[in-house]
C-alpha cells in the first residue's frame, strides 16, 4: 500500500524572514521564469464523500485514516487574510477546492467574504468552485446567492455502473445530473463539466458524454489522468492522450475544430463541435502547460504550493497564529507579503515539463503532496 506522508512533514518554514524591500512588496510578481501569479486555488477541506480511484482510493482514505481536525483548517477569516494578500499581488480568480469543498460548514459565508475582495484595478475578483456535485441540487441557490460567479462540476461517466465504479461509494449518476441542472436553474448559465479519462476505466465514455452534453450550454473539458499524489498507482499507459481522443470523437462523428484561446494561462485547449457546443481539453502530460503556469494552491491547513506536484508548502498558517505576532495585524500582513513575494520570486516549477523530456521519469518516486489537500 502506498505511504501516505503527514503533510506536516512537507512543510518548509517560511522563507519570510529573508528581508524583501519595500518597493518590491508592490506590483506584479514574477517568478524565475517569468510567470505572473494570477490564480490561486483554496482547498477548503481535506475530506470527500466520494473515494474515486485515482485521487482518494479507499485502501488509502479508508475508516481509519485521520483527516485533519477543525483547529487545523484555516479558518475563514485566515483564509480571507491571506486571500487579501495574493490579490494585492496580481491574483485576479480565486477557486475553492478540496476534498469536497461543499462538506465545509457555512461555504458561502466564505463565499461573501472572498466577494469583498477587489484587485489592483478596484475590480471584483472571479471566484470559482469545484465540486463532485453530489450536494449541489441542495446548495446551488445559496451558492449563487452568497456571490459565486463560477462552477465547474466532475462528472466521469454518464453509465451509472462505471460512474459508481469510480466514485466507489455507491453515487449514482442521476444526482448529479440533477445537481447541474439546479445549478443551471439557480443561474449558472454555463457550467464546466471536468471528465477525467483513464484509459480501459472510463474511456468508452468519452464518446457519449460527448454527445450528451454537445447542445447544452456547458463546457465538458476531458482532463488526462494525472500523476498527482502518491496514492493512486498511476502508470502512464493509462493516459488516454488528447490526440487519440479527439480521433476517437471524429470516428463518431463528432470532429471538433481549434478554437482561439481566451487568454494564454488557460489550462484548457478549446474545441467546437460542427454546429454546436463547445469542448475543453486538458491536456497536462501529453502537452506541459508549465510555460504559462501563473497558478498558487493554499492548502486546507494553510501552506502555499506552487505546483500541483510539489512535495513541499510554505506554511503561511504558522505566520498568523504566531503567539509573538497576536496583537500585531500589520507586522503580519508584511511578514505575509514577504513570504508570498520570496516564495513565488524563487519558484522554478516545471514538472509536467519534465515528465514529458523524460520517459523514464519517477514519478512514483518523488513525494507529492495528495490532491485532496491541495485541489485540483
Ligand atoms: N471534490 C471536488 C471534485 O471532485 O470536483 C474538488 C476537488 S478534486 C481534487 C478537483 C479535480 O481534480 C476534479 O475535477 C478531479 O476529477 C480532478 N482530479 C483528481 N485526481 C485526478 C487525477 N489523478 N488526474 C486528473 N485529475 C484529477
Ligand atoms: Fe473527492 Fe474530488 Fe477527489 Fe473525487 S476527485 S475523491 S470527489 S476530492
Ligand atoms: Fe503548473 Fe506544476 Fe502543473 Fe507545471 S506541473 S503546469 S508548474 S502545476
Amino acid at each position: 500500500m502506498p505511504r501516505i506522508i503527514p503533510i506536516s512533514a512537507h512543510t518548509q518554514p517560511p522563507p519570510a524572514l529573508l528581508r524583501v524591500a519595500q518597493e518590491d512588496l508592490q506590483g506584479p510578481l514574477l517568478d524565475q521564469r517569468q510567470r505572473p501569479l494570477r490564480d490561486l486555488r483554496i482547498s477548503v477541506t481535506d475530506r470527500c464523500n466520494f473515494r474515486c480511484t485515482y485521487c482518494m482510493p479507499k485502501e488509502v482514505f479508508g475508516k481509519d485514516y485521520a483527516f485533519l481536525a477543525q483547529s487545523e483548517l484555516l479558518s475563514f477569516e485566515e483564509i480571507v487574510q491571506i486571500a487579501r494578500v495574493f490579490v494585492e499581488r496580481g491574483v485576479n480568480k480565486i477557486r475553492l477546492t478540496g476534498g469536497e469543498p461543499l462538506l465545509r460548514k457555512h461555504l458561502d459565508v466564505l463565499i461573501g467574504m472572498l466577494k469583498q475582495l477587489t484587485d489592483a484595478g478596484g475590480k471584483p475578483i472571479t471566484l470559482a468552485l469545484t465540486t463532485n456535485g453530489a450536494l449541489l441540487t441542495k446548495k446551488a441557490v445559496q451558492l449563487k446567492e452568497a456571490g459565486l460567479d463560477r462552477l465547474t462540476v466532475s462528472l466521469d461517466a454518464l453509465d451509472d455502473g462505471i460512474f459508481k465504479t469510480l466514485n466507489d461509494v455507491d453515487f449514482p449518476v442521476q444526482e448529479v445530473l440533477d445537481g447541474i441542472q439546479a445549478a443551471h436553474e439557480a443561474g449558472f448559465e454555463k457550467i464546466k463539466i471536468n471528465m477525467v479519462v483513464k484509459r480501459g476505466v472510463n474511456d468508452q465514455e468519452v464518446v457519449p458524454m460527448a454527445r450528451y452534453f454537445k447542445d447544452s450550454p456547458h463546457i465538458l473539458r476531458f482532463i488526462e489522468y494525472m500523476d498527482v499524489g502518491n496514492s493512486n498507482g498511476w502508470k502512464l499507459d493509462e493516459v488516454l492522450p488528447a490526440e487519440l481522443l479527439l480521433q476517437g470523437l471524429a470516428e463518431a462523428g463528432m470532429p471538433v475544430t481549434p478554437l482561439a484561446a481566451h487568454h494564454t494561462s488557460e489550462t484548457a485547449s478549446r474545441w467546437q463541435h460542427q454546429g454546436g457546443g463547445e469542448i475543453g481539453l486538458i491536456s497536462s502530460v501529453s502537452h506541459a502547460f508549465c510555460s504559462q503556469c501563473s497558478r498558487a494552491r493554499l492548502s486546507t491547513q494553510g501552506k502555499l504550493y506552487t505546483c500541483l506536484f510539489a512535495n513541499e508548502g510554505v506554511d503561511l498558517r504558522a505566520i498568523l497564529r504566531d503567539p509573538d505576532k497576536q496583537n500585531s495585524s500589520e507586522e503580519m500582513g508584511l511578514l505575509l507579503r514577504q513570504t508570498l513575494h520570496a516564495t513565488w520570486h524563487a519558484r522554478t516549477d516545471r514538472y509536467s515539463e519534465m515528465r514529458a523530456e523524460n520517459t523514464h521519469f519517477p514519478t512514483q518516486e518523488r513525494r507529492k503532496i495528495e490532491m485532496s489537500y491541495i485541489g485540483g
